[in-house]
């Protein structure tokens, strides 16, 4: 017997995976959690039946949430991740040499709890001496915190239920007070195929509270389209000041300063939808 975990985008589109096995399931108390493992992309992290990470293609969108900002800011010391608790971007944001501390602040403790048992080389971020993870809610703890951080990761689940307030225009603005003088920011923002007007919103609303605001892109394969937003604000440095030739210390797959730069420029007809669709 064939066993496949389908996906819905909508009414007309989704996306199906044939499943090995299904490794766990629960209901946290936040959300609906399972964990699949698939044939075609390992492990696989599944949250009010979105999927959120794979152990095959992870490494395109957490490379690319962290290295962007980590690299764009000339001295990364402190970094805040909202979200993340799957330990991905935590992996390798405490991989770059200038961080000193990332702290991690994820609502829900059963997404650690699964992913350091299921998905260990995501987790592994968890491990290192950098990393402190705070149990509670994202918006509060930046609400709490002022000119503290040089870098803020938003790692979040779908614009639904408790990550609803992380892509409103208040939060941006406790973002911006969170951050030093010339910290920046960088939130994971959807896809720009199916979700331009909220993109256009939400560079709308940095732009109105930051010096730059700046969107740009990768190619996650288990994300619906494939194509996939970050959109940055900043009080000083621009992302796409970077030396494209410049080398990483650190091993990355998907990330190089190269793509760095090229992530910057957008379709025309995403532009256009972007710039209709803006509040
Ligand atoms: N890479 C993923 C994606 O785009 O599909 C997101 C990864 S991570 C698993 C998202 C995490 O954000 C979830 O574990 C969820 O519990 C957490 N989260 C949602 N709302 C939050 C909030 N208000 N504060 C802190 N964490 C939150």
């Amino acid at each position: 017997m064939e066993l496949w975990y389908t996906e819905k985008q909508d009414d007309n589109f989704s996306m199906s995976y044939r499943v090995k096995e299904s490794l766990h399931v629960e209901e946290t108390g936040f959300q609906h959690l399972a964990v699949l493992d698939t044939v075609p992309f390992g492990r696989m992290l599944v949250l009010d039946g979105i999927v959120q990470t794979t152990e095959v293609d992870e490494f395109i969108y957490h490379e690319m949430i962290a290295h962007v900002p980590l690299n764009t800011h000339p001295n990364p010391k402190k970094v805040l991740i909202i979200g993340g608790g799957d330990g991905g971007t935590l992996r390798e944001v405490t991989k770059h040499p200038a961080v000193e501390k990332a702290i991690l602040v994820e609502i829900d403790e059963r997404v650690i709890v699964n992913a350091k048992k299921y998905l260990p080389t995501l987790a592994k971020g968890f491990e290192s001496p950098k990393a402190e993870v705070v149990i509670g809610d994202g918006i509060k703890y930046v609400q709490e915190h002022k000119n503290e951080f040089d870098v803020i990761i938003v790692d979040s689940t779908d614009p639904v239920g408790p990550a609803v307030g992380l892509f409103s225009r208040e939060f941006y603005r406790s973002i911006h007070e969170a951050l030093k003088d010339d910290g920046l920011f960088v939130a994971q923002t959807e896809s720009p195929y199916f979700m331009a007007d909220l993109i256009g919103r939400i560079h709308n609303d940095v732009q109105t509270i930051f010096d730059i605001a700046a969107v740009y892109w990768c190619i996650v394969p288990t994300y619906p389209g494939g194509m996939w937003s970050f959109t940055m604000g900043s009080k000083k440095y621009h992302p796409a000041d970077i030396d494209d030739k410049a080398q990483v210390p650190y091993e990355t797959r998907y990330y190089t300063p190269a793509m760095h730069k090229a992530a910057l420029a957008m379709p025309r007809f995403i532009v256009e939808q972007m710039r209709s669709k803006r509040g």
